[in-house]
């Protein structure tokens, strides 16, 4: 790179990106603690307070990190739901606008090492609906709370159907229980002939055929 180069609004912010993408580098979860750069993180990382907090770690590894995934998820899930509800973004984009918040837990220390395999995460788990273009991946919330209530409405639906239809056959059982009482008194010609006159509803017309033996 030139010397005039260096001064280019581009150059700069290729190298304000690059200070940023280190300072991520540079910040310790356990400790909630931003070190200005490789130096300043080693020093923490002796630090008895640090050393403390990674026996912490130490003792259960898989859970913390297993946490630490599930408050990224949530948090980064939470920002798409308040921020991008109903549109599809690039997940850089919304990843950017995550990391702003200083304090935000860092992707570093989840189960997943790159944002492309958190993308691809949050399809498999139908958290979000994503797509791979020449211009990277693109995630598009999806909003369990309305889609859960819409379930659930349908379902109250289904069920309002069901008692209605299951009343509507008890009446239908009671009316020909009654009517089944009404010709108890009568001879057994009288009923026959009632019964010619008036087919019962529920009689299946009788073809001839069977498909299974
Ligand atoms: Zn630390």
């Amino acid at each position: 790179m030139g010397k005039n180069e260096f001064l280019t609004p581009k150059a700069i912010a290729n190298r304000i990106k690059a200070k940023g993408l280190q300072k991520l580098r540079w910040y310790c979860q356990m400790c909630q603690k931003q070190c200005r750069d490789e130096n300043g993180f080693k020093c923490h990382c002796m630090s008895e307070s640090h050393q403390r907090q990674m026996q912490i770690f130490g003792q259960n590894p898989d859970r913390i990190v297993e946490g630490y995934s599930e408050e990224f998820e949530e948090l980064f899930l939470e920002h798409m739901k308040r921020s991008h509800r109903s549109s599809r973004i690039q997940a850089t984009v919304v990843y950017n606008e995550y990391i702003a918040d200083r304090h935000h837990v860092h992707m570093n220390s989840t189960r997943w090492a790159t944002l492309t395999e958190f993308v691809k995460h949050l399809g498999r788990t139908g958290k979000c609906k994503v797509e791979e273009t020449p211009k990277g991946w693109f995630i598009t919330y999806i909003d369990r709370d309305s889609e859960t209530l819409f379930k659930e409405k349908q379902k109250n639906k289904r069920l309002r159907a069901d008692i209605v239809e299951e009343e509507k056959q008890e009446r239908e059982i009671r009316r020909q229980i009654e009517k089944a009482e009404q010709l108890m008194p009568l001879t057994k010609g009288e009923e026959a002939e009632k019964e010619k006159g008036e087919p019962l509803p529920l009689s299946k017309p009788d073809n001839g055929k069977i498909a299974f033996a």
